[in-house]
């Protein structure tokens, strides 16, 4: 594993998190529930809002439009979730050509075959993991950076892991450019977590994995929490591990698609 990351700068006020209001699962959400209507990285289409090539200086009201209607909209309801979705400029996380289409409610390419999440999965797998002001985070598959910049705003500090060098880079990039100091990226396989700054209170993999890697239940902290998308590559359920010392619960949701996870406790990379 490599870590690129850079030299953390000054933090500018703008990116101090968000302070917790209330502490444990947010208040009227369905932890589950939320994955039986819309799920997955890959576009399952809605009528909710028209899709439009927008002008830069659209971009606010578009993000708010977003928050409204996408995301609260369609039942996520922790106010700190929210606020983090109307903070973070979603539009700097996409290709330049595409910041138009940033606010769209579906994934859009970012290279390298992947994508960045649909806004209402990154809203929706937030409220699930339900990170606290002060926590330690690991997201496995950095992409574009967006949702480690989402948790960024929530928790104490994220350590994100991505196993293209070339999304990694741009994402680090994007990050410093926005002054957010809280994140370290890694290069690397995250499938075997990250066990140098381990354990976690929280653990989000933003990729399908064919069973939940017992490497990342190690690095769970007593009263933590993993959420992971498990299946098949064409189809996942949303994955909820709770750890109580030594004990292990597990909730699952209904289906999902998501890049697959690759690496040695996720697919193997030929396929
Ligand atoms: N969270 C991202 C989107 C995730 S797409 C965002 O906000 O933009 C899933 C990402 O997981 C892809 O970038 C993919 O390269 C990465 N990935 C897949 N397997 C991985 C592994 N074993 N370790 C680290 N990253 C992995």
């Amino acid at each position: 594993m490599r870590n690129i990351s850079l030299p953390q700068r000054s933090q500018r006020t703008f990116w101090s998190p968000v302070k917790a209001h209330s502490a444990g699962a947010p208040a009227g959400f369905d932890r589950m529930g939320w994955a039986r209507r819309f799920c997955g990285t890959g576009f399952l289409g809605s009528d909710i809002g028209k899709d439009y090539k927008l002008k830069s200086m659209d971009l606010p009201d578009a993000r708010e439009r977003m928050v409204t209607v996408q995301v609260a909209g369609r039942g996520v309801r922790d106010a700190r979730v929210l606020a983090a979705m109307r903070e973070v400029p979603r539009h700097r996380f996409v290709p330049e050509a595409m910041a138009g289409d940033a606010y769209q409610d579906r994934p859009l390419p970012i290279g390298e075959g992947q994508t960045i999440s649909q806004p209402y999965m990154v809203a929706a797998m937030t409220a699930a993991l339900a990170p606290g002001a002060a926590d330690r985070v690991l997201e496995v598959g950095t992409g574009s950076g967006y949702q480690a910049a989402i948790l960024a705003r929530l928790a104490g500090s994220v350590v994100t892991i991505e196993r293209h060098a070339a999304l990694a880079a741009r994402a680090r990039a994007t990050i410093d450019a926005l002054g957010i100091a809280n994140i370290r990226v890694v290069v690397g396989d995250g499938s075997n977590g990250y066990p140098d700054e381990a354990p976690y209170d929280r653990i989000l993999v933003t990729a399908g994995a064919p069973a939940v890697p017992e490497s990342l239940k190690a690095q769970l902290a007593d009263g933590g929490r993993l959420v992971i998308p498990v299946g098949s590559e064409g189809l996942q359920h949303l994955i909820v591990v709770e750890r109580r010392a030594d004990a292990f619960t597990t909730s699952e949701g209904e289906g999902c698609v998501f890049v697959p996870l690759i690496g040695e406790h996720g697919w193997p990379a030929s396929r």
